[in-house]
């Protein structure tokens, strides 16, 4: 590995994706693409645009299982910590994308247990936070909540927590620190619940999936290796088969630094008034030049641009669209400020449709995800 080691719970920036899957051993998504077409199956808009650029056996674990008519899974997480943003939209849109596309059985986790130890935060706000703020936006998206099993994880019951009682002796301190750096007791408890997220779907107890697929930024990938190693180790006992993954590339906050509930000034909430929404936007750092008629000349650069990551990754689902800004912006024949102002258009238009859904979903969520009692 060369020294290099990624970390979920830091704020490294991921700049070269390509170097990063040379390093880490991460396959290109785009060598499963001819397999996928030749399956009939719809490409996501994610994985046209090379959003999903790096895969662990999609090919073995999800392809060959759908190839053969086998039940299929895909399984997130999420620490409800924070307020439902972007960079969540976008894998909640890879798992309506396996839902609907793929007939996928979607689990997703809520990591109570980790918000409380690593981030410290009082039960009932983590309970409030996990059902209104990530369940409820999901439902609101598009997720079809009959057909996804949501749960805490302090709930989730006995084979659960008997997986990870069996992790915790299959291994080591020393392998510990060398995925993760500095351990406590809290980032134990909560790799080893990770692990036993991403492989209980296997257990009959929760429908025995063993095809099963996490999708994550390319900073899990540490979860993603120890979970791998731990599925071989238990393989006999417990007859666990590695997962698959799929490994995207993290949309940018409006600084060009990370997208992240702590930095609420640079990151679009998916609950934000629409006027706060479209007031950061214009705030946003664009590829623009320094004058306007430096711009019309050199044209802008989108890949420095945070508005063009909106439009990207969320808010033109149209290619050909995406197509006409990406070259009207590196032309220099639109400028930022217009590009801005149709931004805020696409931005405003989202946010009112979906949040007129979210009250309705929020009933939904309670009344289907139970909370833990204390
Ligand atoms: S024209 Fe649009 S896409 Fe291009 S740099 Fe400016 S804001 Fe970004």
């Amino acid at each position: 590995m060369n020294g290099e080691r990624l970390d979920p719970w830091g704020t490294i920036e991921i700049k070269d994706y390509d170097r990063l899957r040379r390093v880490f051993g991460i396959r290109p998504f785009s060598e499963v693409i001819p397999r996928m077409r030749e399956l009939g199956l719809p490409l996501s808009l994610h994985m046209r645009r090379n959003i999903i650029f790096g895969h662990r056996d999609f090919d073995k674990v999800i392809l060959e299982g759908l190839a053969r008519g086998e039940k299929i899974a895909i399984l997130t997480g999420f620490m409800p910590s924070g307020r439902f943003h972007f960079g969540h939209k976008l894998t909640v849109d890879q798992l309506i994308y396996f839902q609907r596309e793929l007939g996928a059985k979607v689990f997703v986790a809520l990591a109570d247990g980790e918000a409380f130890a690593v981030r410290r935060l009082p039960r009932r706000e983590i309970i409030r936070l996990g059902i209104e703020e990530y369940v409820a936006n999901m439902i609101a998206l598009g997720l079809d909540p009959d057909k996804t099993d949501f749960y805490f994880q302090t709930n989730r019951g006995t084979p659960y927590y008997r997986l990870i009682q069996l992790f915790s002796g299959k291994v080591t301190m020393a392998e510990l620190e060398a995925i993760y750096g500095d351990v406590t007791p809290g980032k134990i408890v909560a790799a080893l619940t990770q692990a036993a997220d991403i492989l209980h779907p296997q257990l009959e107890e929760y429908g025995g999936y063993k095809r099963v697929v996490v999708p994550v930024g390319a900073d899990q990938d540490p979860h993603l290796r120890l979970t791998r190693d731990l599925a071989d180790r238990l393989h006999d006992i417990a007859g666990l088969e590695r997962p698959a993954s799929t490994y995207h590339k993290l949309i940018r906050g409006l600084d060009g630094g990370k997208m992240s509930s702590s930095r609420p000034d640079y990151t679009i909430f998916l609950t934000d008034p629409p006027e706060k929404a479209v007031w950061k936007l214009k705030r946003a750092l664009t590829g623009g030049r320094a004058t306007a008629e430096e711009q019309r000349r050199l044209g802008g650069v989108p890949e420095k641009c945070t508005v063009y990551d909106l439009y990207l990754y969320h808010l033109v689902p149209d290619d050909n669209e995406l197509l006409r800004i990406y070259r009207d912006c590196r032309s220099g024949t639109m400028l930022c400020g217009e590009c801005k102002t149709m931004g805020a258009e696409k931005l405003k238009a989202f946010l009112e449709k979906h949040q007129e859904k979210l009250e309705e979903a929020k009933e939904v969520a309670w009344s289907i995800v139970e909370p833990p009692r204390f």
